[in-house]
């Protein structure tokens, strides 16, 4: 990769970590960009901040029936 295609990725993944904060309630599901694992299986729900730093990734087991809490009205 060349040094701007570095740097687009670098802006690319950061902007995904926040964009999964912002619409955390809403992209559960959405496929990481570093890991390609769903947000919901990040160690804290989030998005990767980082290729050289990737999360832990946890699966549920026990609690694979998901029950959503609806925080707005
Ligand atoms: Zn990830």
């Amino acid at each position: 990769m060349t040094d701007i295609d570095t740097k687009a990725r670098q802006v690319a993944v950061k902007i995904e970590h926040l964009m999964s904060m912002v619409e955390y309630d809403y992209n559960r599901d959405e496929p990481c960009l570093v890991c390609k694992q769903k947000y919901k299986h990040h160690i804290d729900g989030l998005a990767c901040e980082s290729d050289d730093n990737p999360k832990q990734i946890v699966r549920f087991t026990t609690s694979s029936t998901n029950k959503k809490i609806k925080l707005k009205p």
